[in-house]
């Protein structure tokens, strides 16, 4: 709808609604026609809604150019532009710990597991159209579903530059240029894209590199039998002083990675072509 057509229907709205208003005041008369009129009226301004507005994110996203697919690719290659790192206003430490993004979501697959190590992620399977929370304040970069394989996915930029991915939802529900709070929910959990089941495809990136967020989760990470998910538990807050325990590795491809060009969601070279999910069964664990 253009901007102009958009003006115009809010325009009409806003009549409709003055003339309900005016029939409201009309029908005080006690005869049975006035109190359908008044039934009327009364029903009418709940079905009245002008159209909103852009909001202070869809504003925000335009400013910073973030929520189309090139900025989807800088953000899946860790590499975020430095004015939306400073645009989450979230300071230079790094989120230092990650809060587990489904409440009653279990552990399905690790980070460095699929032919080649290739899935540099963590999946979190958990109950189709169950919460999917931020897991750290940020900046929503991408909320959309352009980027094959990833279904519909939520990407987040951090303080310090670290990038965290939300794939697969059934329902992305933040908005690119929105600010977000730790815990706060994004979406809802689905299996869209590449996908054998309900699950959160879960990245975390940082300077150009696919880092194991497994570590980093509170409360600790745990399998679908109540085990313990990670090794031990870390903090990372400063960029230079990553913990052992956290793997970071540049972005190995899908082995059946195939370069398409032109292809929509596709014509970055950027992992952007990444599949995951596929031919390893679900879990590695
Ligand atoms: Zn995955």
């Amino acid at each position: 709808m253009s901007r102009s057509h958009r003006r115009r229907s809010a325009l009409s709205l806003s009549m409709i609604a003055f003339a309900a208003a005016l029939a409201g005041a009309v029908a005080t008369a006690p005869s049975a026609t006035a109190d359908k009129v008044a039934l009327v009226a009364r029903a009418q301004p709940k079905m009245v809604r002008a159209p909103a507005p852009p909001g202070p994110a869809e504003l925000r996203a335009v400013r910073l150019g973030l929520g189309d697919l090139k900025a989807a690719g800088k953000l899946l290659a860790g590499r975020p532009e430095p004015h939306w790192v400073r645009a989450t206003g979230a300071g230079e430490s790094l989120p230092g710990t990650l809060r587990f993004p489904v409440g009653k979501g279990y552990v399905t697959r690790g980070f460095g597991s699929g032919k080649g190590g290739y899935h540099q992620a963590v999946d979190i399977g958990g109950e189709q159209g169950s919460k999917v929370r931020a897991a750290a304040e940020g900046l929503v970069g991408y909320a959309s579903g352009g980027v094959s394989g990833y279904g519909n996915l939520v990407i987040l930029v951090h303080a310090g530059g670290a990038i965290t991915t939300y794939a697969h939802n059934q329902k992305n529900l933040a908005v690119a240029g929105q600010k977000v709070s730790k815990g706060a929910v994004i979406a809802l959990l689905g299996s869209t894209g590449r996908s054998k089941g309900p699950h959160v495809h879960f990245e975390l990136l940082f300077q150009g590199k696919n880092c194991d967020p497994m570590p980093l989760f509170r409360p600790a990470a745990k399998r679908k039998d109540g085990a313990p998910a990670a090794p031990g538990l870390s903090n990372w807050k400063q960029a230079n002083k990553r913990p052992k325990s956290i793997r970071c590795a540049p972005r190995k491809h899908h082995p059946d990675y195939v370069k398409r060009p032109g292809v929509p969601g596709t014509v970055l070279d950027t992992p952007a072509e990444v599949f995951e999910d596929e031919d390893e069964g679900g879990s590695d664990s």
